[in-house]
């Protein structure tokens, strides 16, 4: 049975993996933006969020999605 270690370090390598997938498709196909949408703003936006069809930065996310939602704390990463 796996300890939490070993746990940790499937996760730690298929984050790098997922990582690079998504550095390389950025390379090839770029779904979002890479800086955010935000005119205010303007921050960079992480590779991993472009990938995922991101506009905005993590920032601004969160305050629309505490907007559209109040009383939910967070968003997805
Ligand atoms: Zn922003």
């Amino acid at each position: 049975m796996p300890d939490a270690m070993d746990r940790n370090q499937e996760y730690a390598e298929a984050f790098a993996a997922d990582a690079l997938a998504n550095h390389k498709g950025r390379l090839q196909q770029r779904v979002g933006r890479i800086t955010c949408a935000n005119l205010d703003c303007g921050d960079a936006i992480h590779p991993a969020r472009t990938a995922l069809g991101a506009q905005l930065c993590i920032e601004c996310q969160r305050e629309e999605e505490a907007a559209a939602h109040p009383g939910r704390i967070g968003a997805v990463e």
